[in-house]
């Protein structure tokens, strides 16, 4: 059964259950039969106003639950969505809306330009409150066809669409119900929501929980950005499902609070995004004892994740840094040289993913989607296939992440691995946080300096730096070893919740 059918059982079987919390926006709230029915009337306007233009249609926002009815209404009308978040700077979001040819933008937020063809919150309400139209079911968006268009940054700083169809979705989902080794479906779970809906991690809360019959508890912007209404939040939501990026727990972590006596329910972690450091996940145990910590893998081009692993206080004892798991069903991971070979488990090289939820390509990229996807035979089926440009191996059958290829560097002709470096100084005791940014010179890398968040008060930054350059030199070679460490309270983080290392660039 499809995301859609599901939703509909529940809103039939469930309705007054909560589908969507967010507390700091303009609704609180929103039961499974008001999702439903109020994206149907929308779907329904959409498809009498537009007819035969199929473009994606843009929707902007924060996480008013306004925003999934207009997720679904694009959906049921046939055509995709495309989710832009307030965060998402004015040039990108117009970009996207050039790019798109979006008939209508659902704007629920205030956007600070004024594009024709925007339909306010206002009139959203208006349209699904007063009338009481129904879409048919013959319209919905069909298994190939694609159902949310998420637009990541691109090299050439254009931003790129990653279209992820129907069945992608539907399969993603199959594997997502079940993480951590049981059937979230019909246990009232309710699920955090960190990401940005522009972010393809929030694929992984939302529509699991809308899958499962769950709640989604969003954290909104304001929530995050101060830790006591945060821990607040948090104690408030009941929480069983924790879905973030590991930056984000690691954030939590230096909450006191931020434990299982405050939010005893909380059952299940789910990382994906980054690189998730011993540390974080051995704290969390600590923390939570009762709950599992799972490592998850993928690029927004194969539906959010695709290996998993339950990171157990025995994985922890055994790997460090820690694997990403092993492919779920349907998916094949391959490891290939710069000729498209395949390499032995053991060997380097980069992460190739190959199956059911592997997109169909960049929107209307032709030139750089060819670049990165083709197709692949695997036991007599064909599936897609996405090289990644991350760079991997495998050993005990367990799929190992080692970072981008392009933020391998050349330093005086040695060649580094920046999370080498950071890697190692997070092992070392009191450091919380390392990202090594490479400094140029007439444009030639000339050394690597290193910002550090400590949990130790820093009384002298040179003193400190000289001691944590003797103790990396342990186990690192001397060329590996940053010139300079500039402490730092906190490392500056990505609307998306990732390391901001274009931030730090901007600060040497
Ligand atoms: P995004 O498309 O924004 O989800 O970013 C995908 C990229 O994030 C991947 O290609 C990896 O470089 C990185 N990534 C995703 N999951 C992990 C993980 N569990 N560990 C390390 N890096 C990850």
């Amino acid at each position: 059964m499809g995301i859609l059918e599901k939703i509909k059982i529940y809103s039939e079987n469930n309705k007054d259950k909560i589908a969507i919390y967010s507390e700091n926006s303009k609704n609180k709230s929103i039961t499974y039969q008001e999702l439903w029915d109020f994206s149907d009337r929308l779907a329904f306007y959409i498809q009498n106003k537009f007819k035969d233009n199929k473009s994606p249609i843009v929707v902007y926002g924060h996480k008013d639950p306004f925003m999934i009815v207009c997720f679904l209404a694009c959906v049921k009308s046939g055509r995709a969505y495309c989710p832009v978040d307030i965060s998402v700077p004015d040039e990108r979001v117009k970009d996207i809306i050039s790019e798109t040819k979006s008939p209508v933008i659902f704007a629920l937020e205030k956007l600070n330009f004024s594009p024709e063809n925007a339909v306010s919150f206002e009139e959203i309400e208006s349209i699904i409150k007063s009338e009481n139209n129904k879409i048919s079911e013959s319209c919905y968006v069909k298994n190939d066809d694609v159902f949310y268009i998420i637009f990541t940054s691109g090299s050439t700083g254009k931003p790129k669409g990653v279209q992820i169809t129907l069945d992608c979705l539907n399969n993603f989902l199959k594997w997502s119900s079940f993480l951590g080794g049981e059937n979230l479906e019909n246990k009232n779970y309710v699920y955090i929501n960190q990401a940005p809906f522009s972010f393809d991690l929030s694929v992984m809360d939302l529509y699991t929980s809308l899958y499962t019959g769950g709640t989604l508890w969003c954290l909104e912007k304001k929530v995050q950005m101060d830790y006591n209404l945060l821990i607040e939040s948090l104690k408030k939501s009941g929480v069983n499902v924790w879905v973030s990026t590991p930056s984000f727990a690691n954030l939590c972590l230096a909450l006191d609070d931020f434990n299982a006596e405050n939010i005893p329910d909380l059952k299940l972690f789910l990382f994906c995004g980054e690189t998730l450091p011993n540390l974080t996940a051995k704290l969390l145990l600590e923390r939570f004892p009762k709950a599992k910590v799972i490592n998850t893998y993928g690029p927004t081009e194969s539906t959010v994740a695709m290996t998993e692993i339950d990171v157990t206080p025995e994985v922890l004892d055994k790997y460090s840094p820690l694997p990403v798991g092993k492919p779920k069903n349907g998916t094949h991971v391959f490891i290939m040289d710069e000729k498209g070979s395949d390499l032995p488990e053991g060997e380097k090289g980069e992460i190739v993913i190959v199956g059911d939820t592997v997109s169909v390509g960049y929107f209307k990229r032709p030139d750089i989607t060819k670049k990165s996807f083709g197709t692949k035979n695997v036991n007599g089926k064909t599936y897609r296939l996405y090289r990644t440009g991350d760079e991997g191996y495998f050993k005990d059958g367990q799929l190992f992440y080692c970072g981008r290829i392009d933020l391998q560097i050349k330093l005086h002709g040695y060649r580094i691995e920046l999370e080498d470096i950071e890697n190692n100084l997070m092992k070392i005791k009191g450091i919380k946080n390392a990202v090594v940014i490479p400094v140029k010179k007439d444009g030639i890398i000339d050394s690597l300096t290193a910002f550090v968040a400590a949990d130790y008060k820093i009384e002298s930054s040179l003193k400190a730096a000289i001691s944590l350059k003797k103790e990396l030199s342990e186990f690192l070679p001397p060329y590996m070893v940053p010139k300079k460490i500039i402490f730092k309270d906190k490392i500056p983080m990505t609307n998306n919740g990732k390391v901001n290392r274009k931030k730090l660039m901007e600060e040497l």
